[in-house]
């Protein structure tokens, strides 16, 4: 392939960085090559070429080049497809919005295109700019089917050494494991966190049913505790480390009291 022909795809901005006086380092999640880092020159000059559409979660076309799969890509154009306004204008999306690229970003893999990702990024961002009963509540089925998107689904609704199904009583989830584990086998992980039976089955309701009812699901206040407690745990364990929007809506939350 000739490295100077450029490439088309539509994309989700996943992060911004400025770079210099004028250039922005743009990563993409885009639909046929995976994620894309590029570098957009001017862009903070040159508002008619990038018009709007170099921010984060805006769904846009791109036109670029590079060398290899793995080199920064040099962004010849973008135009907006969607820019989220209805998102961009309430703080609590804005902040669930940034989480849901962020963890995107966490998940993908530069190159490798994922079918299943790019959807699931699409779609939930449609949904929280329209949908005003999505709270952070609802971010959980996005981590839970984004995990499985990218290959770490875990295993919710049996015991991942007897089997047993998750029917009532408590239960432990071992990230170690990937799963969760019933009172009689136990774990020996120290990072395994509680989780009752009813919060296990508003996860597994909440993964499998069409996205666009996720809404209407309800969640009591102890199962939005342990699955927080729950998805952040086994995130943390597949990363090595937080994710940083995530931190950030805890720390707005405690201001809220
Ligand atoms: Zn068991």
């Amino acid at each position: 392939m000739n490295p100077r022909t450029p490439l088309k795809a539509e994309a989700f901005v996943l992060r911004t960085l400025d770079y210099g006086d004028s250039d922005r380092i743009v990563t993409f999640l885009t639909d046929e090559f995976g994620k894309v880092r590029g570098i957009a020159k001017g862009a903070r000059k040159s508002r008619k070429r990038f018009a709007n559409a170099l921010e984060p979660f805006s769904r846009v076309r791109i036109l670029f080049s590079r060398r290899s799969r793995d080199s920064l890509a040099l962004i010849e154009a973008s135009d907006p497809v969607d820019h989220h306004e209805a998102l961009r204008g309430d703080l609590e999306k804005t902040l669930l919005a940034s989480c849901v690229v962020d963890l995107a970003d966490h998940f993908s893999v530069e190159g490798k295109r994922n079918d299943a990702l790019y959807g699931l990024v699409r779609d939930f961002l449609r949904l929280l700019d329209r949908e005003p009963a999505l709270t952070e509540d609802h971010l959980r089925f996005y981590e839970i089917r984004l995990l499985k998107a990218s290959g770490f689904e875990p295993v919710l609704d049996r015991c991942t050494a007897c089997r047993c199904e998750a029917g009532s009583g408590a239960w432990r989830f071992d990230p170690r494991q990937g799963g969760i584990r019933c009172g009689a086998c136990g774990t020996g992980d120290p990072d395994a966190v509680a989780v009752t039976a009813g919060t296990l089955k508003t996860l597994l309701l909440g993964k499998d049913v069409e996205l666009e009812r996720i809404g209407r699901i309800s969640f009591t206040r102890q199962a939005a505790e342990e699955s927080r407690v729950l998805t952040a745990c086994f995130i943390r364990h597949l990363l090595g480390r937080e994710i940083k929007s995530l931190q950030v809506l805890r720390a707005v939350r405690r201001l809220e009291g």
